[in-house]
């Protein structure tokens, strides 16, 4: 009985305290209310809280925004922007491809380091990135737009430019594969500059707000900083790798490094247009 008892307990803990990031459904109302007054102590014989039978929701998925740093909001993230977003023309590699936050000192901490990382939108990992010159370990997530409200889908692509036939490549670019286009677009968040490797897979699904790592100063970095990236571009990229900078890196990582930053196909845009759309 006091086994039962325990297990019970814990079932019903499990349920309590299930983090935000790996639910992947929201819970209908009536899910909501059968769990909350789940009895504390029952007599049942079985440890198990009742089954609920998930019901199709009439409402699509809600699309949201998140946060990319711990303890910062949407309001408090331009206090700490460290450098903006400069776009380059296509086929350079000048400028700066996101926008860098970084301190020194803020609150009680005396660094960015070790802060941690969040998504800023539901998505699909495409890769996750060895501590290679210029981005470290870092991870790249793509969420489709047509997940985007529609006001927000169309200031996206207002901006999108013609993708050059040749953008006359400033840098070694091996042969660089177009992607392939089916007409579908997607917004791509690429985090970099982590302290440790994020353990995502490739395919793996991330929700808003989940956990990636923490602010490091690996990659072609000087002070601990989160660099993010935002670009929107066709659906489906499918890099296995990315680097440059170093002769280490090999042909197919320079050549997925000129398609992602210079190829035009995969145009910068800046985050706040994403977190200032935030309620
Ligand atoms: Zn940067």
């Amino acid at each position: 009985m006091i086994k039962k008892g325990f297990l019970l307990v814990c079932a019903i803990l499990l349920v309590a305290c299930q983090p935000v990031q790996t639910n992947t459904a929201e819970p209908t109302a009536t899910q909501t209310a059968q769990e909350s007054s789940t009895p504390i102590v029952t007599s049942t014989s079985t440890a198990l809280p009742p089954t609920v039978t998930p019901r199709p929701t009439e409402t699509p998925e809600i699309f949201s925004v998140c946060c990319p740093l711990e303890d910062e909001t949407f309001d408090s993230l331009p206090l700490i922007l460290s450098k903006p977003l400069d776009i380059p023309p296509f086929g350079q590699d000048v400028g700066h491809h996101g926008v860098d936050y970084a301190y020194f000192s803020r609150g009680e901490r005396e660094s960015i380091q070790g802060v941690e990382v969040y998504a800023i939108l539901s998505g699909s990992v495409v890769l996750t990135l060895e501590n290679n010159y210029p981005y470290g370990y870092a991870v790249l997530v793509e969420t489709q737009l047509a997940k985007f409200p529609q006001a927000l889908q169309d200031a996206l692509m207002t901006t999108y430019q013609p993708v050059p036939d040749d953008p006359g490549y400033r840098l070694y670019c091996p042969e660089v594969t177009p992607p392939q286009i089916t007409g579908d677009y997607s917004v791509y968040h690429l985090y970099a500059h982590f302290e440790n490797q994020p353990a995502f897979e490739t395919g793996d699904p991330v929700n808003c707000g989940a956990l990636f790592g923490t602010v490091g100063n690996t990659g072609y970095s000087s002070n601990p900083h989160l660099h993010l990236e935002t670009r929107v571009g066709p659906s489906g990229a499918a890099f296995r790798t990315m680097a440059h900078y170093q002769n280490t890196a090999t042909n197919e990582q320079m050549a997925n490094y000129c398609l992602w930053r210079m190829s035009g196909f995969y145009q910068l845009f800046d985050p706040e247009i994403l977190f200032s759309s935030s309620p």
